[in-house]
């Protein structure tokens, strides 16, 4: 089968001369469909910088990156962003809503950049925070919403398009136990539901319990890649949870 992502022998370095920095060094990982990958190491070792570059947001320094079966860098920048466009939902750090837009307008942006049509934009932007539970603030501007509730107007965003791949970058950063669970909730369901290849990118050993896979990373190269069987009813956790 062929993997989703196929990265093989990634190097991004910042700078030059003395002051360069070694971002990420010479990793190579595939990730099949519906996998749950946990990207875990200390502030600084990397992670953002790689999950950057799988998602084809950044260009290694060297290396080469395959998606869907496509080698990016042989992509002209317009069939990138459309594969980009396409395949790839990110949820950055610190959830990048536009203050001035509503829920469902920061939402249904995306769609306006994928050119779907404006009615199906805004019938599935209202459907997926609808799905997440927000139903009752889609006409709220991100200043009027919780940590929680904004994380979930990014994960809707990221979700609008029915990506093959979503990558999250601290997702669970500055949220309380509850929105924590119910934020890896939703990437775990992501994964059950619609088959998505996760990628999330933490330091918090807390939200483990919800990845098939655990790669560590340290000062730019991979540590360590193992098989992870969430443990716990997840299933069950999931079914808990207030769609
Ligand atoms: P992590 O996400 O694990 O905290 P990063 O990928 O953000 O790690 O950073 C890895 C290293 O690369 C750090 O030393 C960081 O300072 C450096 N770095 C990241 N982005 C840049 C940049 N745009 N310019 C210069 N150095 C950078
Ligand atoms: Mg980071």
């Amino acid at each position: 089968m062929t993997p989703v992502i196929e990265a093989h022998d990634l190097s991004r370095s910042f700078g030059k001369g003395t002051t360069e920095v070694l971002a990420v060094t010479q990793v190579s990982l595939r990730i099949g469909a519906g996998e749950l990958l946990m990207l875990m190491g200390p502030s600084g070792s990397g992670k953002t910088t790689l999950l950057a570059m799988l998602g084809c947001i950044l260009k290694p320094s060297s290396g080469r990156i395959r998606v869907l079966g496509k080698e990016v860098s042989a992509l002209s920048s317009r069939a990138l962003a459309r594969l980009r466009g396409e395949t790839i939902g990110f949820v950055f750090q610190g959830f990048n809503l536009l203050s001035a837009l509503t829920a469902w307008e920061n939402v249904a942006l995306v769609g306006d950049f994928l050119k779907m049509r404006p009615g199906n934009i805004r019938s599935r932007a209202v459907e997926m925070l609808k799905k997440i539970g927000l139903g009752h603030r889609i006409h709220h501007l991100p200043a009027d919403l919780s940590a929680g509730e904004k994380q979930r107007v990014a994960f809707a965003r990221a979700l609008l398009n029915s990506p093959r791949i979503l990558l999250a970058d601290e997702p669970t950063a500055n949220l309380d136990a509850d929105n924590r669970d119910m934020v890896v909730g939703l990437l775990r369901q992501a994964v059950e539901e619609q088959n998505v290849s996760v990628i999330i990118a933490t330091h918090d050993e807390r939200i483990q319990r919800v990845a098939d896979r655990i790669v560590r990373m340290e000062d730019g190269q991979l540590t360590d890649d193992r098989k992870h069987p969430p443990s716990g009813p997840i299933g069950a956790r999931i079914a808990q949870m207030d769609p």
